[in-house]
């Protein structure tokens, strides 16, 4: 039997800042049926296609990331935030609303050629996730896809995102 883990998702109006609407997984995670059952739909599309590694986007993308790496016999890689990992590290930044941000990667992190998945919570304007193609591509590796627990339908990623590569979200609001 399939849950409903959109019940899970707590929804947080104006949260981190005003008219921002917060899709909170922590009660979907501290949930342990329902985590298993995220971690394997996550999974579900990916198996048989030869993933080498999960890249998860710090800091939640690492929760969702670490569970399906092992899920999909695939080492987890992580995209850090600019200045947390040791050198050497490449790097890739990006537009945000106001400013911008940076993802990080250590240099070394994946092979030429390497089969990667790449994992996020929640896909909004799809910066991130945009960052994290470019970061894994300028790195050498393959990216297979990309998978998020959560698409906020109404920003339009999606439209920015290229059509040859997989996009898979489990949820859409
Ligand atoms: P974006 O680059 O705009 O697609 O933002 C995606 C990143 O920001 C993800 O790593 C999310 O964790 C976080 N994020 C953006 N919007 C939300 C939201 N409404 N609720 C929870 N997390 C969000």
């Amino acid at each position: 039997m399939t849950m409903d883990l959109d019940s899970l998702v707590r929804t947080v109006p104006d949260f981190p800042s005003p008219g921002i609407v917060f899709r909170d997984i922590s009660p979907l995670l501290a949930d342990p049926a329902a985590f298993g059952q995220c971690i394997e739909a996550l999974a579900r599309p990916w198996i048989g296609q030869g993933v080498q590694a999960v890249c998860g986007i710090e800091s939640r993308g690492f929760i969702f990331g670490a569970a399906l790496a092992q899920s999909l016999h695939a080492g987890f890689v992580p995209l850090r935030k600019p200045g947390k990992l040791p050198p050497p590290v490449s790097g890739v930044d990006y537009q945000l609303e106001y400013g911008t941000d940076r993802l990080e990667a250590r240099t070394d992190a994946l092979r030429a050629g390497q089969r990667v998945l790449l994992v996020d919570d929640v896909l909004a304007t799809g910066g991130t996730l945009g960052a994290a193609r470019a970061l894994v591509q300028m790195l050498g590796a393959e990216l297979v896809g990309a998978v998020v627990v959560i698409e906020l339908d109404a920003l339009g990623a999606r439209a920015h995102w290229p059509a040859a590569t997989p996009l898979h979200s489990l949820l859409h609001y």
